[in-house]
């Protein structure tokens, strides 16, 4: 793809140097976006060996270090990349932690720090964006949430809840701006074939793939293409709803 090419909509997707985050930006980047990744100033092998997975893409994937738990770092992301590039189109709040515990050992900070990161960041991105996107009428907003934020998960109180709470907060803001060109959506993966799952136990993977119907564990691809057709300017006429890509999890319940 040539530099010239990259002249269609701009897509910022938090958490984008991640297992599924790096996919996504790859996945719209060949749908010929222009991609900014933001993700932690973590260590620099990481951020290279992001580059290097985005190298053949020509430019159309660039890094911003940003937290996204901070509301005034992504007040002035939103205004640097609206700056550089004119204006965000689409928006993917992919970037997530677990804290996991019971609830008897879970601590405050466990808590809180979760919170911070997978619901405030949401709001932090989606509130510096909104006023942008519906004042030139377009926007696509992708919020990751989680099969567990569905079910429910042992250990997962604070993940669980801070993921339904991200299709709550989607279906509010889909109503706030669906009269004003902008789409709000969120994709709930199921298990998926990503280093936050490759930490768990041999046998527990075994367990979770035995009730997968389709009987292996999500790809990345799997569901940046679900975030792609949702990010989609033909996709003008979904908005509110919860696109559940997890094999057919929930009919083993
Ligand atoms: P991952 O851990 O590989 O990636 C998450 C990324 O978020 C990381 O690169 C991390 O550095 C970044 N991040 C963490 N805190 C941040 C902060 N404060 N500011 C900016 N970036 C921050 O996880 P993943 O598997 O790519 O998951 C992506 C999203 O999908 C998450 O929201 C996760 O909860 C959700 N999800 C994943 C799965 C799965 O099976 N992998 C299943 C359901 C939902």
């Amino acid at each position: 793809m040539s530099q010239s090419a990259v002249t269609g909509r701009v897509a910022v997707v938090t958490g984008g140097i991640g297992g599924l985050g790096t996919e996504i930006c790859r996945h719209l980047a060949r749908q010929n976006r222009q991609v900014i990744a933001v993700d932690l100033a973590v260590r620099n092998e990481r951020i290279a060996a992001f580059r290097d997975d985005v190298a053949d893409l020509d430019g159309a994937v660039t890094f911003e270090a940003v937290d996204v738990s901070d509301f005034d770092s992504c007040q002035a992301l939103a205004s640097r990349i609206e700056q550089q590039h004119g204006r965000i189109d689409i928006l993917v709040n992919a970037a997530g932690i677990t804290r996991d515990a019971s609830l008897r050992k879970m601590t405050p900070q466990h808590w809180h720090e979760l919170m911070r990161v997978n619901l405030d960041g949401v709001f932090n991105m989606c509130r510096n964006v909104i006023e942008g996107m519906t004042s030139r009428g377009f926007g696509r907003i992708v919020n990751l949430s989680s099969v567990n934020g569905q079910t429910g998960q042992f250990g997962q109180t604070n993940y669980s809840a801070a993921k339904a709470g991200v299709h709550g907060f989607s279906m509010a803001l889909a109503r706030e701006t669906a009269r004003k060109g902008v789409t709000v959506n969120t994709v709930s993966p199921g298990y998926c074939d990503t280093p936050m799952v490759a930490a768990v136990s041999d046998e527990i993977r075994a367990g979770i793939i035995a009730e997968i119907p389709v009987g292996r564990l999500g790809s990345p691809a799997d569901i940046a293409r679900a975030v792609g057709f949702l990010g989609a300017d033909d996709a003008g006429y979904i908005t509110g709803i919860n696109l559940p890509v997890n094999g057919g999890y929930f009919m083993s319940f």
